[in-house]
Order: C-alpha cells, then sequence, then structure tokens
C-alpha cells in the first residue's frame, strides 16, 4: 500500500492543473490515469507532417492562470497565439458564409441579421429580469429576440458545447452571459459593468482573450505538466473501487495496474473523471448523487481532420472557421480553418480544416461509418467552401461522449456535490461537468480545487 496526502483521479487537464498546483503548495500528490498517456480529450497526432487535434484546437487565455502554469512547468517557450486572420468568424445563412461583425458599424451593414432582426436588439436595454430558470434559448429569444438566437445564439452552442439552447441552463452553461443580466438589468448595459470589474480581477472576457496552442498542438500543456509531476503520476492505472475510514479520516482507493491490484491511501481524493466515472466510483457514498450525476448527457461528437492542396479550395479561408445554425439544416456543425489558425501544421502547398459533426442537433450522425462520414463532409465542404475534389488527407476521431451538457436543473446537481462534499470531507469534485467545460476554465476550476484541498489538508495539520 501506498500513500499521499492528496490523491487525483484522471489525468487530464483538470485533473492535471490540479495536482501541479497542490504540488506547487508544497504538498504530496499522487495522480492516477487508466490511459497509459495523460491528456484526456487533449490529444495531437503528427502524421505525413499534417498536425491533428483530436480534441481541442485551441483555447482562450482567459486566466493569467494559464501563462503562469504554463510557466511553472517550463512550456512557455512552445506556446503560439492564432494568427489575426483567426479573429474573424463566419456563419452560414441561406447556404453563403457571412462575417460575423465585429464592430457596432458592421453590425448594421452585416447581411446576416435583416433589418427587423437589428432594430429588435435596440429593445434589448428595456426587457426585465428572469423570473424562473430558463434554456439559452428562452433566455435570448427573450432578451434579444428569435432570429439572433437562430443565427448567432443557436451555432456558437453548437461551436462550444455541441449542444441545443433549448436544453442548456444559461445560469450554468454561461453564467457570466447569466450574471450580466442578473447583476446589471442586461447584456448591453453588462457588458459595460463586467469589463471594468474582469480588469479589476485581471480576467478577460472570452471574445477579447488570445487563443492559444503549442508549436507542437495542444498536447504539449498535458505532457509538460506531466513531466514536471515525474514519478507523481501513475499511468495505466484505473481507480475502481474508494473506501472512507471516518475514523482514521482516510480514503483507500482500490485500483488495477495492467489487471494487477493495488491500493493507495489518502487523507484528500480529487475526482477529475468523466460524471459516469465519477457516479460509479461514488455511488457505495451517495447514491441520489451518483444517479444524478449519471445523468448528466454527453453527446456523440466526430472531428474529421481534412487536408486539401491549397488549390482546390477556393474559398479564402481568412478565419477560424465557420458555424451553422440549425435552421440551415446541413449534416455538420462547422468547421475550423486549422492551417489558417496556426502555422507549421500542414505539409507545404497544403490546407487543413477540422470538422465537427454530431452533437445534441444530430447525435446520430456522429456514430455513422467512415466512408459515410467523409462522404457527408465532402459533399458539403464542397458546397460551402467551393473546394473542387476530395481531401488528400483524412484523419476521423470519434467521441461517443465528447462534452457534457449543464441542462436545466445542473445547478441543483451541483448543491448536491457540495453537499456531498461536506459530508465527506476531504473530497472535492472536479473535472470539465461542473464549472465550465473549456480548457481555460477547467484550469481556472483546478485552482480553486487544488486550495480547497490545501486547506483541508491545513485544517488536518498535517
Ligand atoms: C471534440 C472536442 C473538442 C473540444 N474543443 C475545445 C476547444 O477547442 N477549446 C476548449 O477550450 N475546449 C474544448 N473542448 C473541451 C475540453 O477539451 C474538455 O472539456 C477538457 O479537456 C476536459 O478535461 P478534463 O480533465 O475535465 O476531462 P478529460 O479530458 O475527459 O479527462 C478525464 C481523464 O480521466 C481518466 N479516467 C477516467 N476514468 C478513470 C479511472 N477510473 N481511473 C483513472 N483515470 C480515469 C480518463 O482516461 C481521462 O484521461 C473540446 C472537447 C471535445 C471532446
Amino acid at each position: 500500500m501506498t500513500s499521499s496526502h492528496s490523491t487525483v483521479i484522471g489525468g487530464g487537464i483538470s485533473g492535471l492543473a490540479t495536482a501541479w498546483w497542490l504540488r506547487k503548495q508544497g504538498i504530496t500528490v499522487s495522480l492516477f490515469e487508466q490511459e497509459s498517456t495523460v491528456g484526456g480529450t487533449m490529444k495531437t497526432i503528427r502524421k505525413n507532417g499534417w498536425l491533428i487535434e483530436t480534441g481541442p484546437n485551441s483555447a482562450l487565455e482567459t486566466s493569467p492562470l494559464c501563462k503562469t502554469l504554463f510557466e511553472d512547468v517550463g512550456i512557455a517557450d512552445e506556446l503560439v497565439y492564432a494568427n489575426p486572420a483567426g479573429n474573424n468568424r463566419y456563419i452560414l445563412r441561406g447556404g453563403k458564409l457571412h462575417p460575423l461583425p465585429m464592430s457596432p458599424g458592421l453590425f448594421f451593414r452585416s447581411r446576416l441579421w435583416s433589418l427587423r432582426g437589428k432594430l429588435r436588439l435596440l429593445k434589448e436595454p428595456f426587457v426585465g429580469k428572469a423570473t424562473k430558470e430558463e434554456s439559452i434559448a428562452e433566455f435570448v429569444e427573450r432578451r434579444l429576440g428569435r432570429e439572433f438566437l437562430d443565427y448567432a445564439i443557436n451555432p456558437f452552442v453548437a461551436g462550444i458545447f455541441a449542444g441545443a439552447p433549448e436544453s442548456l441552463s444559461v445560469r450554468a452553461a454561461f453564467p457570466k452571459l447569466y450574471a450580466l443580466e442578473e447583476k446589471y438589468g442586461g447584456l448591453i448595459r453588462g457588458q459595460i459593468g463586467g469589463a471594468r470589474e474582469r480588469k479589476k480581477r485581471g480576467e478577460v472576457a472570452k471574445d477579447r482573450a488570445r487563443m492559444f496552442s503549442f508549436k507542437n498542438g495542444m498536447q504539449t500543456l498535458p505532457d509538460g505538466i506531466a513531466a514536471a509531476l515525474g514519478t507523481n503520476i501513475r499511468t495505466s492505472t484505473k481507480v475502481e473501487r474508494i473506501e472512507y475510514d471516518r475514523k482514521e479520516k482516510l480514503y483507500t482507493l482500490h485500483f488495477s495496474v495492467n489487471g494487477s491490484p493495488g491500493t493507495h491511501r489518502s487523507q484528500s481524493v480529487i475526482f477529475a473523471v468523466p460524471a459516469a466515472v465519477a457516479a460509479g466510483l461514488i455511488s457505495p457514498f451517495d447514491n441520489v448523487l451518483s444517479q444524478n450525476i449519471n445523468n448528466i448527457v454527453y453527446p456523440p461528437v466526430t472531428e474529421v481532420f481534412v487536408g486539401y492542396k491549397t488549390d482546390q479550395v477556393r474559398c479564402p479561408l481568412d478565419g477560424f472557421g465557420f458555424l451553422i445554425p440549425e435552421k440551415e439544416q446541413r449534416q455538420i456543425l462547422g468547421a475550423i480553418w486549422s492551417s489558417t489558425l496556426f502555422d507549421g501544421r500542414v505539409p507545404e502547398g497544403c490546407v487543413a480544416l477540422t470538422v465537427f459533426i454530431g452533437g445534441s442537433r444530430q447525435p446520430e450522425y456522429a456514430l455513422r461509418n467512415d466512408v459515410e462520414l467523409l462522404q457527408t463532409v465532402n459533399k458539403e465542404l464542397n458546397d460551402i467552401l467551393n473546394i473542387d475534389g476530395d481531401p488528400v488527407f483524412t484523419q476521423i476521431t470519434r467521441w461517443q461522449m465528447a462534452i457534457p451538457q449543464y441542462h436545466l436543473g445542473h445547478l441543483q446537481i451541483v448543491q448536491l456535490m457540495e453537499k456531498f462534499e461536506e459530508r465527506y470531507p476531504g473530497v472535492f469534485l472536479s473535472g470539465n461537468y461542473r464549472d465550465g467545460i473549456s480548457v481555460g476554465d477547467c484550469i481556472i476550476q483546478s485552482d480553486k480545487m487544488s486550495r480547497r484541498a490545501a486547506d483541508f489538508l491545513a485544517s488536518q495539520k498535517l
């Protein structure tokens, strides 16, 4: 039996960052990861001159904690920011790509929305507050009107959560948007007041934050943290069961390494695994919470990376990419123009795109076989981007359970988690199903979790 003051289960970005912040505070930590490599959804593949991200293609530097983490673990030199062209984003309407306007002047000239839709926004400051928990669709339609929901928010929710605005809770999934109404009485007024507060906290709004990756792709981040943690990390180690000795105030983790069993003891355990795994591990402790967490929906998403010769693509790939509103009735959610965002990711004379399929909108499409997926992608891209012929390179990544959906009622589940943490001192539930799904949110949450664990351990007079 081994032991450490704290133990983190799961070696995705949430678990790794938590383990790092704990160690930085001088606390002994062990991290258990069931796979042979760390990173969870964050993995990069290099093949024949192409750099393929199988999970997140980039992340936003929304907090100074990101930079601190990169400097701490020695990967700050590898950091790259997206090319300025990446600020341009497109939305499909009527079969054509429309740039998302980035200034009030461009907004009024844009053909993405009708004049009526634009004038509807003028009512926004006079709309009252919500009287019940609302979905994103209800919130946006009430404040900004139907057209803005259909041709701005619907595609963005698909782009961020691969989700449906009708099901997601605005308060849980977009807490900062919700807070603008709660605190300032509206989105436009809140934009002004919120900017002042972010400045005070040293945070940056998501629409202003710089988009980053690393020279060799996103996997540099988990690999860098793992290298800095060294022997504290145990890969190919699956945690199967946990026991709590209330008298000794110790948790015993039962795990298996390549089929061989082992045990580990700890005063504090931080779960940084997907919801369904956490549900299984905590079910002997709290069956109600376990069922609630297990019910968090993760729709499937398939990423299809396609490479072309530059002269095959007649549309200028001068942006981050494009998103597709549901009303357009297409079979893909959108695409990132990967080779425009970061240099050095394709062979000479080539371009690359990453296409997203499935999500809550069309989960069954994500489950199509490879031939059908490529046919779908070819047809949609040839049509939307005026591409000539088939891709010269393809790579398909399937996520059967991709991104947790913060449905209506999600915050009640978070409250149950908080009560559980009170009943089992030293246990903390982390991961992307709790407090934000983006890489940046996971880093911020990990910092909070590590400080809560450190405070708990200090209270135990180690
Ligand atoms: C397709 C896709 C695209 C995305 N794009 C972006 C993007 O562009 N930008 C962005 O900011 N975010 C993006 N995200 C979201 C972001 O990548 C994730 O929310 C984040 O990486 C999740 O990290 P995590 O550590 O919480 O979970 P995970 O990465 O899921 O890590 C959990 C870890 O726990 C391990 N584990 C599970 N069970 C056990 C067990 N019993 N014992 C030990 N270990 C176990 C798993 O193997 C895994 O390594 C994307 C997500 C997906 C799926």
